[in-house]
């Protein structure tokens, strides 16, 4: 909620002759305590089945974080060796990169809700197997069910299999949309991983032209 423009619009009305106004906080904020806890209770769910692999080798699982109430949902691989340590998301060196070009554009991390297919770290950094991210893939989409964004953006090409079920070359399809195939209301963006950016300095102008046209496509109504 623009706050600004709230408070805006309740000086107007009282310029014009409304002397009260009884705003109904308690909905909204009883819908927002709505979806925390329900991802409170599925993250309860994670710890208890460990049905998402990969649980013994890390030390635990580390679930999203963020606004519950975002627009957009940013999915990732899997956590690193720092985020292993933190038990957050995007904490590593990628994350403090996706951060501070968020912030260029305007957007607050904070604002946003960050998220990985699974759920721990893979011995070594490697990326997942098919296995292991099926193992996860229930409890990413049930997050994704709760949140309800506009808009999911995809974080390189294990983000992309998990989320779309297929796998097509980044390089030609970043900064392109695709519906959710288990909510059609809801827009697939796909770009890079951070940490690809890091290690190809070149992609970076890309990248940030596809932040700014998530950030357009979340302000569209
Ligand atoms: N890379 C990811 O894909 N996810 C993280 O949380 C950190 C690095």
């Amino acid at each position: 909620m623009d706050t600004k423009k709230v408070f805006s619009t309740l000086e107007a009305l009282r310029e014009i002759g409304f002397g009260e106004i009884y705003v109904l906080r308690e909905k909204t904020e009883g819908k927002k305590e709505d979806k925390s806890s329900l991802l409170k209770q599925l993250y309860e769910r994670l710890e208890r089945e460990k049905k998402c692999v990969l649980y013994e080798s890390a030390s635990g699982y580390v679930f999203g974080e963020g606004d519950p109430n975002s627009p957009v949902v940013f999915v990732g691989e899997a956590p690193g060796e720092e985020e292993d340590k933190l038990k957050r998301p995007f904490v590593g060196r990628a994350g403090q990169y996706l951060n501070s070009k968020l912030e260029e554009i305007g957007l607050k991390r904070e604002r946003v809700y960050i998220t990985n297919v699974v759920k721990s770290r893979p011995p070594g950094n490697r990326a997942p197997t098919k296995e292991e991210m099926a193992s996860c893939l229930p409890y990413l989409r049930k997050e994704i069910e709760i949140i309800k964004p506009k808009l999911i953006v995809c974080l390189g090409s294990t983000a992309m299999k998990g989320i779309l079920g297929k796998e097509y070359p980044i390089t030609k399809y970043r900064g392109k949309t695709f519906p959710y195939p288990y909510d059609n209301r809801i827009k697939v963006f796909l770009t890079y991983h951070p940490a690809y950016v890091l290690r190809n300095p070149s992609s970076e102008r890309e990248f940030v032209e596809d932040l700014k046209t998530i950030l357009k496509l979340i302000s569209e109504a």
